[in-house]
């Protein structure tokens, strides 16, 4: 039973109507990844609370948008990172509570969310239509590029700050209103995010955050037609259902979604490197990243070396309390998703000729140090002697589970590695550049990476092709996914009438 000592996190919805925000309404628990335990609860946004985030934003956006030049908004952005900056600490720690990911890990997600805002930061002063055009008769005409106007996005669980502030920033800069929620797992930095916002000077309305599921909450938000833009990151089932949804209105969609990616090594690659790409690439976050390259492509020459060091590596790693800074690998977010990585173990297991030659059970100790019983721990899972049609190969399992996939020429890897209906990303490793440049071009995925993995800087644009979604987030395309065009044009003479009178 929950305590009402236990904290209870409410949406934060300030500007119009927001005194309706606190209508009676459901809650829920939060459940620690590391203690099993109720850690928290959770105010459901009512159906008034969502219509007074989305008049709130309605009535803020236009002023937010007239009164506030790029240079100022900019300004505010600058303010919103710094605080960001000084908050890192503290937004690590919510991180790690809400997911389960090791506090060496979530340390990086207060820069990563200052980056971001200094990056829209500068792209805002940037914001001009671009084209004046000399026209026939001595007229002109010239674009304007202007936000979309109320905006909603919506986030997953495993980079919850990440999501709020890829998909707010923009929005922000480019002098949008936005009504986030965040996955109903992980509520707390989203809304320390909006209480920065508002410190940095970001008018009320112009961001709330609204608590909640998505099957209630969430299509509430995608279906209100005040909204003109759905930014969402999830899972390939729910952007489905979200692109149906929202197509109803011909709202705009940003869609990041679920992936499947190989990761290639080829046998110029020092050993080391490649088990170092392969442990990166599947286990950080305890292999909870849509980007993670768990179809991994060895060259069947080092195949037998690499395997050994794998595993060899894959033992020394530290599963722990995720609060330890000494901790590799926390739990897995919820008891749910545990057991759904589990049950694909298991499919792994009975699947074809596919040998599990190391881990994947829960565990409630590691060697001699015990872990919470209670917790959402596992060991890391690693399939050898797997081919691509199986389903551990084939689907999204979201966890430490690798599969090891020998091959022999370039050829047949690239053929293999895009043999998928997803398409987030991929990496290559080689010393030999024509090879990773020809292998690369080739690739189907938004997203590769030569020599490295899983790094997603806010200087390039981040998106998924085929079923991993459809537009992108950051880079200077940042700016298009965020307005709309308008052409002006200017007649310098008195109108012709066309007609006989
Ligand atoms: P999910 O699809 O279950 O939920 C994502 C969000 O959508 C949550 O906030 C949820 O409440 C909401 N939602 C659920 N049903 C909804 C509906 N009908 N209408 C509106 N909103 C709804 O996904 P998840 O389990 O939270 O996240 C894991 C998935 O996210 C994985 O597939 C992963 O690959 C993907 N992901 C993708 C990226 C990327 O950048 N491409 C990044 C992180 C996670």
């Amino acid at each position: 039973m929950a305590s009402s000592s236990l904290p209870l996190f409410k949406s934060l919805v300030r500007g119009t109507g927001a005194a309706t925000r606190n209508s009676a309404t459901k809650t829920y628990d939060l459940i620690s990844a590391s203690t099993g335990k109720i850690r928290a609860q959770v105010e459901m946004a009512s159906p008034e609370a969502i219509q007074a985030a989305i008049s709130a934003a309605q009535e803020a956006q236009p002023r937010w948008y007239r009164d506030y030049s790029p240079m100022e908004r900019s300004k505010v952005l600058l303010k919103a990172a710094q605080i960001m900056t000084t908050q890192a600490e503290a937004l690590a720690h919510l991180e790690t509570a809400d997911t389960g990911r090791p506090i060496q890990e979530t340390r990086a997600e207060g820069p990563g969310a200052a980056d971001c805002l200094e990056w829209f930061a500068g792209l805002t002063k940037c914001m001009g239509g671009g084209q004046h055009m000399e026209l026939a008769g001595g007229n002109f005409g010239y674009t304007r590029r202007e936000p979309l106007g109320v905006t909603v996005g919506i986030g997953a669980w495993n980079y919850p700050l990440q999501s709020a502030v890829w998909k707010s920033a923009p929005a922000l800069a480019f002098g949008n209103a936005m009504v986030f929620k965040p996955s109903e797992l992980t509520p707390q930095t989203a809304l320390r995010l909006a209480d920065i916002y508002e410190e940095a000077g970001i008018p009320e309305g112009v961001f709330s955050v609204v608590l909640g599921d998505g099957p209630t909450v969430g299509t509430s938000l995608v279906q209100d037609p005040r909204v003109s833009k759905v930014s969402f990151t999830g899972s390939v089932p729910t952007g489905r259902k979200i692109y149906t949804q929202a197509a109803h209105d011909f709202k705009k969609v940003t869609l990041e979604l679920g992936g499947k990616s190989p990761l290639i090594i080829f046998d110029d690659t020092n050993l080391d490197v490649a088990v170092t790409a392969a442990m990166v690439a599947n286990w950080y976050s305890s292999g909870q990243v849509c980007s993670n390259g768990t179809r991994v492509f060895i060259h069947k020459s080092m195949h037998d070396a690499f395997v050994e060091r794998l595993l060899e590596r894959t033992q020394q790693l530290i599963i722990g309390d995720p609060m330890n800074d000494t901790t590799d690998i926390g739990p897995v977010v919820s008891e749910a998703h545990l057991q759904k990585v589990q049950d694909y173990i298991r499919i792994g297991v009975a699947e074809d000729q596919a040998q599990l030659v190391y881990g994947g059970q829960r565990i409630q100790a590691q060697g001699q140090q015990p872990l919470n019983p209670q917790g959402f721990y596992m060991q890391p899972a690693i399939f050898t002697d797997c081919t691509d049609s199986m389903r551990i190969v084939q689907e999204e399992i979201f966890g430490m589970v690798m599969s090891i996939l020998p091959f022999t020429s370039e050829e047949e890897v690239l053929q293999r590695a895009n043999d998928t209906t997803f398409g987030l990303s991929a990496g290559v490793f080689t010393k030999d550049l024509q090879r990773a440049h020809r292998m690369v071009a080739q690739l189907q995925a938004g997203t590769t990476w030569i020599n490295t993995y899983n790094l997603a800087p806010v200087e390039l644009p981040w998106g998924g092709w085929k079923h991993s979604g459809m537009g992108s987030e950051n880079g200077v395309a940042g700016m298009e996914s965020w307005t709309r065009m308008k052409s002006v044009y200017v007649e310098m003479n008195d109108i012709q009438s066309p007609f006989s009178c």
